[in-house]
């Protein structure tokens, strides 16, 4: 691993960006960085990459080794090996792969964009009696049909339309902690963090300029992730004083309390093993199939919205706290702006119809296409408009006004999915992916060498809450059905397995393991024999080995900026008053 570059003075480039550091030689430690909108915009884009954006950018070699992203990494590996019959197409996949974001409008010109997943674009159809009536076609993605069976190539540009200039205020200045809580930059502030850092004599803090390029913007999203003082880690790469088993700031996986919706759980069947009630796998169809999909197009400004500015990754909670304290007036762009970005929706066309948690999808205000003759730079220009708005062109030139209708392309029936069904899939603990196979099952018991006489199956329902709760535990562990069902899985005990009271097909692989009857108690001794090219070959590429159980008890958590934060916008009401009411169960000690 390399030292982060630490030069002396200015560099002026464009995909560089200085950040001024305190540290404290002493201890080897970061006090805070001070920083302009170039490097806070950079840290709050963040909380608009979806989580298989992450996934996917984490998993590449930057400065620092590719870290792994909670059971988001191993969902999107499974997404990657699976066979595109089980999508609806190709775009599905890609969907999945590289999900948009949706607020690439202010992050495109961010002097250090980390998100390199491709701009929208827009297509219409070449024939001009498509274009011209209403019901048009557009798609915002490649290689749609249109009702002639074209497919959509004539590439259209939305009206008077002008990038955004990322989030906060062009000269506004910020002291952000270790920890990545970001702070407005006045001098009492900073005392009081010096003071609670116990920084007695500035003789002990030394002051560096480090700059910043694309690829350590890499490292700090890996370490946002990973550790409590990412900043401590970045600068002082080979003194790491973090201890990455110990990076959350709560261990607990409940989410507060949420209204169950009973009209939209799906069912879905677990296999655990009774002895220390860890979830092997679970059954289910294409709906909870989708919805575990879907986790990897969410924003994570919109995870932490949803679970209430407490996700168990301490530096974004941090970094997403900060965010709802600044004052809209002071520091960002627009009021808008920030309520945007403290809830950052999935991008247009990516929502599921049957979505079970409360997260919403971004709209494309675009309503008619038009196209007319540019005199000005000689050429026809097919343009979107949010109205029918007549400029000065030559009208003998111009189509007319059509009103556009939105291509799906995540299938084709009224369900707006991207699991093709119907069929039952085998999702393991790290939310791994795969065709349900009775041979592939044998072979993953197998290789986890569980006896037969240890396996249970339960069926639990997953709502709105169970939704949550994996959601919560798919960012912090590789366990995430384990995690977020526990409580679960417990109380429906009792319940013994039948398969009618699943919603699979009638020709869904038998389920019951009865194994006994068969008088063959351990797997260990049966032979699975698989060709090469079968999904089994999935199984063998498993992460198994989980990297978050059996931490000890999070430390207490050490929030120096939390008081100076409350002091420095008394008179800020926040926009999230929820958030207001979990910091206090958290400094009250622990959450409900
Ligand atoms: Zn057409």
């Amino acid at each position: 691993m390399a030292l982060a570059s630490i030069k002396p003075e200015s560099i002026e480039q464009v995909d560089n960006v200085q950040l001024r550091v305190l540290v404290d030689k002493e201890r080897n430690r970061v006090v805070y960085a001070e920083a302009g909108k170039d490097f806070v915009d950079v840290l709050f884009s963040f909380l608009t990459l979806p989580l298989g954006t992450i996934a996917r950018l984490v998993a590449k070699d930057s400065n620092i080794e590719a870290v792994k992203f909670g059971s988001i990494t191993s969902l999107h590996q499974s997404v990657s090996d699976l066979d595109q019959q089980y999508l609806w197409n190709q775009t599905c996949k890609e969907m999945l792969l590289r999900p948009r974001n949706s607020m690439e409008d202010y992050c495109h010109n961010l002097k250090l964009n980390i998100d390199d997943t491709e701009p929208v674009q827009y297509f219409l159809c070449k024939k001009l009696d498509c274009r011209k009536k209403s019901g048009c076609l557009l798609s915002i993605f490649k290689d749609q049909k249109c009702y002639c069976g074209e497919v959509m190539k004539l590439q259209a540009f939305r009206s008077c339309f002008n990038l955004e200039d990322g989030f906060v205020k062009e000269n506004a200045t910020f002291i952000i902690c270790d920890d990545l809580y970001v702070m407005p930059n006045v001098f009492g502030a900073s005392l009081q963090l010096l003071q609670k850092l116990g920084v007695d004599s500035v003789d002990a803090i030394e002051e560096q300029t480090v700059v910043i390029n694309k690829k350590e913007v890499v490292d700090l999203l890996k370490l946002s992730l990973i550790s409590k003082a990412p900043l401590t880690e970045f600068i002082f790469k080979n003194q790491s004083v973090g201890n990455y088993s110990n990076l959350r700031n709560n261990i607990e996986y409940l989410i507060r309390e949420t209204p169950s919706d009973e009209d939209r759980q799906m069912s879905v069947k677990v296999t655990l093993r009774k002895s220390n009630e860890k979830i092997l796998f679970v059954e289910a169809d294409d709906d909870f199939i989708d919805f575990v999909f879907s986790l990897l197009t969410f924003p994570l400004g919109g995870v932490l919205q949803m679970l209430q500015g407490l996700s168990s990754l301490s530096c974004i909670d941090n970094l997403y706290k900060s965010l709802c304290d600044l004052s809209p007036d002071i520091y960002f762009t627009s009021h808008e702006l920030k309520h945007k970005l403290t809830n950052p929706p999935i991008a247009a066309q990516y929502e599921l119809s049957n979505q079970i948690l409360p997260i919403v999808g971004a709209s494309i205000p675009m309503n008619y296409c038009h196209r007319y003759y540019d005199y000005k730079n000689q050429r026809l220009v097919t343009e979107l408009t949010k109205e029918m708005v007549y400029f000065n062109y030559n009208r003998l030139c111009d189509e007319t006004f059509a009103r556009l209708k939105l291509v799906d392309p995540k299938s084709s029936t009224s369900k707006s999915s991207f699991a093709k069904g119907p069929s039952m899939y085998m999702v393991t603990d790290d939310l791994f992916v795969s065709p349900m196979s009775s041979i592939s099952t044998m072979a993953f018991l197998k290789k986890s060498k569980v006896p037969l006489s240890d396996l249970e199956e339960r069926v639990v329902k997953i709502g709105v809450k169970e939704g949550l709760n994996i959601l919560k535990a798919s960012l912090i562990s590789t366990s995430a059905l384990t995690n977020g069902l526990n409580q679960f899985t417990r109380t429906v005990k009792d319940i013994q397995v039948s398969t009618s009271a699943l919603s699979a097909p009638q020709d869904a692989v038998r389920s019951e393991f009865n194994f006994e009857a068969l008088g063959i108690d351990n797997t260990q001794s049966l032979v699975v024999q698989l060709p090469e090219a079968s999904s089994c070959t999935q199984d063998s590429q498993l992460p198994r080995a989980p990297l978050m159980e059996e931490l000890p008890p999070p430390p207490n958590i050490q929030e120096p900026h939390m008081n100076i934060a409350k002091k420095e916008n008394e008179n800020t009401a926040s926009s999230v008053p929820a958030l207001r009411r979990s910091a206090r169960k958290r400094k009250g000690g622990g959450q409900a």
